[in-house]
């Protein structure tokens, strides 16, 4: 059993609804807990919604690869189109982080490249772990956390597990 975190992000749709519904699917790959509820602008194009963003803990028996192909699955079945780079999307799964393992290959680079820039997965990631430790800095620490203002759409609950 592996602890991972999965980002979780949708600005396109009823991206609640999609967010919880993506956290219900996770719960079918192992014992899943979800951080608050975000909401945060968009990265790249401006001209887009903003996004709903949270972070799930899934424990799993998937091997790294496995759970990509679940994850992809799931953005498919959610109706997820490529439209450009950073661009809107129904909805996004990334794999941040899968146990200890540092990981890059052709379809996966674990801790995800983007992890320790974005406040939109830290501050999340923070919820379900407070002295979390990735690339061996303590996230709690970092300045882009203490100056966040990422706002919270629900604290509790809002995924229905
Ligand atoms: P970003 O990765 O910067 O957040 P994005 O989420 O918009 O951008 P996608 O279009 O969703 O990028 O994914 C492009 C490719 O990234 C996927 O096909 C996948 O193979 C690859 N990838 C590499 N590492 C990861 C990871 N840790 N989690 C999910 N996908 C990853
Ligand atoms: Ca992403
Ligand atoms: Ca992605």
């Amino acid at each position: 059993m592996t602890v991972t975190y999965i980002g979780l992000g949708s600005n396109l749709g009823d991206s609640r609804q999609i967010l919880a519904e993506a956290v219900t699917k996770l719960a079918s790959l192992g014992q899943v807990q979800a951080s608050k509820l975000y909401q945060s602008p968009p990265m790249g194009p401006q001209d887009q919604p903003h996004y709903f963003n949270a972070v799930a803990r899934l424990e799993t028996d998937l091997q790294p690869l496995d759970l990509l192909d679940r994850l992809q699955a799931f953005e498919q079945e959610a109706g997820r189109v490529r439209l450009r780079h950073w661009g809107e999307r129904t909805l996004d799964l990334d794999l941040l982080i899968y146990g200890n393992e540092k990981i890059i290959n052709d379809r996966l680079t674990v801790p995800h490249v983007g992890v320790l820039e974005r406040d939109f997965v830290l501050l999340p990631l923070l919820d379900l772990d407070a002295n979390i430790i990735i690339h061996g800095q303590t996230v709690k620490d970092l300045e882009i956390v203490k100056q966040s203002t990422l706002t919270v759409i629900d604290n509790t609950n809002w995924a229905n597990i």
